[in-house]
């Protein structure tokens, strides 16, 4: 069976195919052009996790998930959160947000963090429900590694010496805030 993951984050979508690809055909919307990307407009990751998955499910025949996502850092007062993706800037880099985050930081030794992700699955515009994964790390003072995306460089996820970047797919997808909500939607929907 196809399902469609709304987003044109093709990381995003290799971690998908990875943790669910033997049960579905992973399709993204780079594969649908047509299909307009929707405003976040939401407050919380459910919210806008739910925004997405409608959206592209009224213009879709099957399944549709969504994930949305991103760092929470206990010093910033949870920020940057659901700005995680232009925390410098609407069309901001991952590396200018990682210089943008580390500044932030530079005169706090609290340097606790995690990652969250909400997952929602829809068909037809309307929302089947969602599913949530957490992980607690640390934000790391200076980029390491060259894996996965995003914030990857700086968090070094709990019980490890490395950040994701340094992990690499095979454990960041044994771990990950995105690997326990796909496992929250695979009990939930029993595959
Ligand atoms: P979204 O695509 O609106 O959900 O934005 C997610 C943003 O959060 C990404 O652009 C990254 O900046 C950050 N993020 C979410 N998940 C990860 C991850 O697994 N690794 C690194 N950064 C992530």
């Amino acid at each position: 069976m196809d399902l469609l993951l709304a987003t044109r984050n093709v990381h995003k979508t290799g971690e998908f195919a990875q943790l669910l690809g033997d049960h579905f055909k992973i399709v993204d919307l780079n594969s649908f052009p047509q299909i307009a990307a929707v405003e976040e407009t939401g407050s919380t990751f459910a919210e806008n996790a739910i925004l997405k998955a409608i959206g592209a499910s009224k213009q879709y025949v099957d399944l549709v998930v969504a994930d949305d996502s991103g760092l929470e850092v206990e010093a910033l007062d949870g920020a940057p959160g659901i700005f995680s993706a232009r925390y410098a800037g609407e069309n901001a880099s991952d590396e200018q947000n990682i210089e943008k985050l580390l500044r932030e930081l530079r005169e706090t030794e609290k340097r606790n963090a995690r990652f969250c992700c909400v997952i929602a699955l829809a068909r037809a515009g309307r929302s089947l429900g969602t599913f949530e994964g957490v992980v607690e790390g640390e934000i790391v003072d200076l980029a390491r590694g060259a894996n996965g995306f995003g914030y990857d460089p700086i968090f070094m996820p709990d019980g490890f010496d490395k950040t994701f970047a340094e992990l690499g797919a095979e454990v960041k997808n044994q771990i990950s805030h995105r690997a326990k909500a796909i496992s929250a939607l695979r009990d939930g929907v029993s595959i």
